[in-house]
């Protein structure tokens, strides 16, 4: 690469993802190939349209690319119909919502200090501005989300999208109660599953596809491990066909080519038994960390966790913020974020707690010991934050645990 000053930040952030440990729930490690794919002259064409339906000519090679996104896609989903196409999660969310509602419509989505994303209708967002929004959240005490709540809010706000799924919950979603409130009110379900797309996929999580659920969105990144990007799922072709326009011309031009290849080439890994494995494996890590934390009395949202995500209130463990938390996580090579708690007195800017995602380390190999000793490492730094000694130690710890890794290729 001629261009010097970018070839030294990707070489430096090429170091940085080797040499930390990557917690952040919503990354993971693509594969080589899908790395090729991503690099690939497939950036190089316009296509804009649908596979043999195309504005542009020259599309005969990307056709098969997005088609064979599309197949994968719909077998690891047991969907009907699947668009292929948004560039990012927030855009299929957008997208969707385009499809099958009006401006001014309601809708009603997870609370962001609950788990629920930007764009389930948070205030800074602007589907809050097109989209009359309302927020359910979980209970109080157990952090599980409240369906008592939900049917309430339902019966009085009458929505016509409810929206289930969520960045930050470490619990099982039941599909099938989301699908009778909004029967009972005649909304539209939409399941936003960027976070668990790959323990659905593996059978690892109840798959919203199966309880009849309308619309089911997610992003290709996170634990479905592909190119960065957004999907769109439905079995009814009314909806499918809305979509389509939706997408192109309705939210978007011409597809990223080369993004949809990488999305089919981690499709075609998602299909193979290994996948499983490794899901399984992403589940064990995340049980193993959240055991160890438990065992020394920390509080952990909902008390523990199902899938790839431990929600840690770190303002009520160790008396600190999330953002003195992830600071300090930075000073030793651990990358995650700072989180909102349910409930949280702290802005989102500071907030009260951490999330931990196991996708990543997974992908490079760690194990439930390895979860285990990381714990260890971080409660000792998180109760001696201001002992420079002790973090220089603990430094040193996490560069030996991350040579740990690349024990296993998944
Ligand atoms: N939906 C959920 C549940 C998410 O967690 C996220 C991202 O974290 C998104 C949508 C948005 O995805 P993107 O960042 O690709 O726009």
């Amino acid at each position: 690469m001629k261009d010097l000053k970018i070839l030294k930040a990707i070489k430096n952030e090429q170091k940085r993802q080797d040499e930390h440990v990557e917690l952040i729930a919503s990354e993971n490690f693509v594969s080589q190939d899908v790395l090729e794919a991503n690099g690939s002259i497939l950036t190089n064409k316009y296509a804009e349209g649908y596979p043999s339906k195309r504005y542009y000519g020259g599309c005969e090679n990307v056709d098969v690319v997005e088609q064979l996104a599309i197949d994968r896609i719909k077998k690891l989903f047991n969907a009907n119909f699947a668009n292929v196409q948004t560039h990012s999660g927030t855009q299929a969310n957008w997208s969707a919502y385009n499809a099958v509602l009006e401006s001014g419509d309601k809708i009603l989505g997870m609370a962001l200090d609950s788990g629920g994303h930007l764009t389930h209708g948070f205030h800074v967002s602007s589907t809050s501005k097109y989209f009359q929004a309302k927020s359910y959240g979980v209970d109080k005490e157990t952090h599980l989300i409240d369906f008592d709540e939900i049917r309430r809010v339902a019966h009085e706000f009458k929505p016509k999208l409810i929206i289930c799924g969520a960045s930050a919950y470490s619990r099982i979603i039941d599909f099938k109660k989301f699908k009778e409130i909004a029967n009972e009110i005649g909304a539209l379900l939409l399941a936003d599953v960027a976070h668990i797309a790959g323990l659905i996929v593996t059978g690892l999580h109840p798959n919203p596809l199966d309880f009849g659920v309308d619309i089911v969105t997610s992003t290709t990144h996170k634990t479905l491990r592909g190119s960065r990007g957004g999907i769109i799922l439905t079995n009814d072709k009314e909806i499918a066909m809305k979509i389509d326009k939706s997408v192109f011309p309705g939210t978007q031009g011409g597809p990223l080519m080369n993004q949809i290849a990488g999305k089919a080439v981690a499709f075609y890994e998602a299909l193979k038994p290994e996948f499983k494995i490794y899901q399984k494996q992403v589940i064990k890590n995340s049980k193993a960390f959240a055991k160890r934390l438990l065992e020394k009395n920390f509080l952990l949202i909902s008390g523990g966790t199902d899938n790839h995500i431990v929600l840690v209130n770190v303002k009520k463990s160790f008396g600190i913020t999330g953002q003195e938390a992830e600071d300090i996580m930075q000073k030793i090579n651990i990358t995650l974020n700072k989180n909102t708690v349910p409930f949280d007195e702290e802005s989102p800017r500071i907030t009260s707690g951490i999330r931990v995602g196991s996708p990543a380390m997974t992908s490079k190999g760690w194990i439930e010991q390895d979860f285990t000793d990381l714990a260890d490492i971080m409660i000792s730094v998180f109760k001696n934050i201001d002992d420079n000694e002790l973090i220089k130690i603990k430094k040193q710890e996490i560069i030996n645990l991350v040579k740990r890794a690349n024990r296993i290729k998944w």
